[in-house]
This record gives structure tokens, sequence and C-alpha cells, in this order.
């Protein structure tokens, strides 16, 4: 059972995994970010020869191909994908600022899947790798839902409902950011600064006694004793930290 199911998650984690190919750090970014909004993991090279090694080594579903490379243009690189067995099928998304070479990147020479023309609203890739997916394996890619699940809580981060004990929790969007942050680190301390650094954000101003009050409404609908708390603890002097044992019994 354990193994039929890692199998699984992990064929998976290969259909999300795209590769983006261009030398310009900003649209890099700008496609890397919107593509991991959408639950896809994204895999980086700045040039054409980076591509085709990462290309071979970490098996995307898919690459997002800039033409204008500097060294081994996204001509050469297609062509060359198209040359390996491995690489053979493997579904190329061009990004161009030249409508002229669309054709020929499109053709049999090339044999590219799809392209969309610089500058490109994210929005518009997003729909385009994902279309070209769907030709490619017959599936639509849904975001995997993401869930956390320990003894008596549960509680599903897309849509924001927070089980304990079997009853929903009406929980506020910081509570519940906290309730996330602490999560994440089980056991480890924090201190009220720290917690509003990664929390509330560093470029927000708030009194440290802001973090008190979000803990006293967490505890409030968390602990089946506010006044006694097991899972959200105090730290004297240093700050709070969460024991998830609290959760088990
Ligand atoms: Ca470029």
């Amino acid at each position: 059972m354990e193994a039929q199911h890692s199998a699984r998650s992990s064929l998976s984690e290969t259909k999300r995994k795209i590769l983006v190919v261009e030398d310009e750090k900003d649209i890099r970014e700008l496609v890397r970010y919107n593509l991991e909004a959408e639950g896809f993991a994204v895999v980086e090279a700045s040039d054409g020869e980076i591509g085709l090694l990462l290309a071979a080594r970490e098996r995307p579903a898919l690459i997002v191909l800039d033409l204008m490379l500097p060294g081994l243009s996204g001509l050469e690189v297609c062509r060359k994908l198209r040359e390996r067995e491995e690489t053979l099928r493997l579904p190329v998304l061009i990004l161009t600022a030249r409508a002229a070479e669309v054709d020929k990147v499109l053709g049999l020479e090339m044999g590219a899947d799809d392209y969309v023309t610089k500058p490109f609203s994210p929005r518009e890739l997003v729909a385009r790798v994902k279309a070209v997916l769907r030709r490619a394996y017959g599936v639509v890619l849904d975001k995997p839902h993401e869930v956390y699940e320990k003894g008596r809580l549960h509680i599903d981060f897309d849509t924001y409902d927070v089980v304990l004990d079997g009853q929903p929790l009406d929980l506020g969007l910081r509570e519940f950011e906290l309730l996330k942050f602490f999560l994440q680190y089980p056991h480890r301390v924090f201190s009220r600064g720290q917690i509003l650094d990664l929390v509330w954000g560093q470029d927000v101003y708030v009194e440290p006694r802001t973090v008190d009050v979000h803990i006293r409404r967490l505890r409030q609908r968390l602990e089946r004793d506010d006044a006694n708390p097991t899972f959200i603890l105090t730290v004297r002097g240093v700050g709070y930290k969460c024991d998830l044992d609290a959760l088990e019994e």
C-alpha cells in the first residue's frame, strides 16, 4: 500500500514540474511566480545549455522556452530536444517577441507545441501551459489540495476550513495564519517580534502585544480550557510555542 501510494504521488509531482528557460530574470520570476501559484513546481534555467541539461535530469512535464537566449538559441534548444530520445516528446511552449519566428517554431522542423508572444499576460501563459499539458497527457491538472490532519485537528488550507473534534471552527484570517504558522514549526519557541515578522510581515508596524491579543483569540477557539492552554503555550520571558501532543489527547 505504501509503495503504491508513493509511486502515485511521484507521478503527479513529475507531471506538475515545469522547466522555464529564459535569460531575463524578471520574466523568469514572473513565470515562476504565476506557475507556482497554480501549484506547479518550477525549475529555472538562464540559458539553453543549462536548459538542455535540466530537461534531461529533472524530467519536467513541459518546457517554457524563450527564443532569444545567449549562446544556444531557443530554436537550437528545441531542435536538440527533438533529436534526443528522452526529450523527443517533451511539450515545449515557446516565448517569443518575434511573431515572424512563430511559423518556423511550430512547424515540423522545430515541433514546438504552442507559443506565447511577449509581452504576455501571466494568466494567458498559465492557461496555455495547462492546455498543452492536457493535450500531451490527457489529464486536467488540478492544484493539489493542501490539507493538514493531526489528531483532533483537520485543516483545509485552500478553503480555510478548520475542524476540531469534528466541529467547524470560525477563525479570523489572522488567527488562521497564526495557527498555520505554529503548525509549520511545532515545538519551536518564537518571540512576539519573530511572530510579528513572520506572520504579519516585516513592513507592517504593529505593537508586539497585538500578538497576545490574537493568541488569546486562537486559544479561545482551540483550547479546551483557554485559561490553562495545552496547545499554544506561553514560554515565560520568551514568547510562544505550540505543542502538537495536545492534538492527540
Ligand atoms: Ca530572452
